[in-house]
């Protein structure tokens, strides 16, 4: 499929007029219409509910957005709870899905009356010593091995540092129910940014049967099975994005066949999805600034991978569209670099593009989830603003970009400049 941008080149100069480059920018309309398909394609379920993966784009405007259109929010430390309880996310709105758990966290995650999610079996103990056992709880769980659907391996729980063991499971939920726990959850995440419609319904066809199983070994009253994160985005323009519709399809068809006959019908179906939520509904937006030809020939733009860590971590793909030059041929090679003093600062490498002149917008794509979050101030770089283009067309500075008093202001106590 073609990657077009969510933006005309006349708006992205509009908002650079206003907010220097480099910014992300979200795209209001995108982000809702999504949201509905994910909200339909699940609507046969009764206690269905997204739950937004906060980590991915910790932003209260767009984590209000997503709280008009029904979805809750999964958090995995204090202050991601902090952030949604600030957006009015409380009680069952939250799942507090977190590992190497600090007390604090713990502490502030049963005040708000979240839904916690236990990593672990020791973590019975130490959530009832530091916050009490909740009356609804959830317990992680990891399948070990490898992952697999019928096209072949997904992923490898087994070397993956979450989660119990079927075991662990079931001696947990007997524990928890002694402790006073009265309505139990099951969670996993088995793979990351899958690509395929079977990724969902396979994970879920486990699930159901393991609470099948942990309802008759412990006689848990099981209420929900997270499904947690994982559908995936196409990130190059050959990939197709996952069609949702038909996930939930297959989702219901492994409920159908192992929950319902098991008098289980009215179990809740949760997701946790980040990435599928926001990915394809945020860009970053970056200005070229220099050009350098040695033994390569180089493009130099005013964003660095402080501002999107996914190339330079993963080797990740992010499309890249010069803007005005849509049509134009892509007749030069390229790496897109970032000013880090580190050499893997490439938004891309041996890109063919148009020619690029200095002063051109480009966009680079899908940066909506895990762009922004992940960003850092490795060389003092700064982080950018985030802007909201609403439905209406217009814009709107959802956060500033960092200042130099930002950057420095953990050091205020030495009085550095006067
Ligand atoms: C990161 C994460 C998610 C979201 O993952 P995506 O790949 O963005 O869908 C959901 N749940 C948990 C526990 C996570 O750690």
């Amino acid at each position: 499929m073609e990657k077009k941008p969510f933006v005309t080149k006349e708006k992205l100069e509009e908002i650079a007029a206003k907010y220097p480059t480099p910014f992300h920018l979200y795209d209001e309309k995108g982000i809702r219409e999504n949201a509905r398909r994910m909200n339909q394609a699940f609507s046969w379920n009764k206690g269905f509910r997204e739950y937004f993966a906060v980590k991915a784009t910790p932003n209260p405007v767009l984590m209000k957005i997503l709280k008009e259109e029904g979805c809750g929010v999964d958090c995995s430390s204090y202050t991601e709870l902090m952030l949604s309880d600030a957006c009015g996310f409380g009680g069952a709105d939250i799942m507090f899905s977190s590992n190497d758990t600090p007390p604090e966290d713990f502490r502030l995650a049963k005040k708000l009356g979240a839904i916690i999610n236990l990593d672990d079996l020791t973590h019975v103990e130490f959530l009832n010593e530091v916050a009490g056992i909740p009356e609804t709880i959830c317990c992680r769980y990891n399948p070990g091995g490898t992952f697999r659907t019928a096209n072949g391996i997904m992923d490898n729980p087994g070397e993956a540092k979450y989660g119990m063991t079927y075991g662990q499971m079931a001696e947990a939920y007997r524990k928890l129910g002694q402790l006073g726990a009265k309505r139990f959850g099951i969670h996993a995440f088995l793979a990351s940014n899958t690509q395929t419609e079977e990724y969902y319904p396979e994970l879920a066809r486990i699930l159901f049967e393991l609470a099948v199983k942990l309802r008759d070994k412990t006689g848990a009253d099981i209420r929900f099975v997270n499904l947690s994160g994982g559908v995936g985005i196409p990130y190059t323009p050959d990939g197709e994005p996952v069609d949702i519709l038909k996930v939930g399809e297959g989702v219901k068809e492994a409920f159908r066949r192992v929950l319902e006959p098991a008098g289980m019908g009215d179990v809740a179906v949760f997701t946790e999805l980040g990435r599928f939520m926001l990915g394809p509904y945020g860009c970053l937006v970056t200005r070229a600034v220099h050009e350098k030809h040695t033994y390569k020939d180089y493009i130099g733009v005013d964003a660095c991978a402080a501002n999107l860590m996914r190339p330079a971590m993963y080797g990740a793909y992010h499309h890249i569209t010069v803007m005005g030059k849509e049509d134009a041929p892509c007749d030069h090679k390229y790496d897109v670099t970032g000013g880090l003093c580190e050499n893997n600062d490439k938004f891309a490498i041996d890109r063919m593009l148009p020619k690029i002149d200095k002063g051109d917008l480009l966009v680079l794509h899908d940066t909506g989830a895990h762009g922004f979050s992940m960003g850092y101030n490795y060389n003092g770089k700064l982080r950018s603003a985030e802007i909201l283009l609403k439905e209406d067309g217009s814009f709107e500075l959802i956060r500033r970009a960092e200042t130099p008093e930002d950057y420095f202001a953990t050091l205020d106590f030495l009085n550095l400049f006067g």
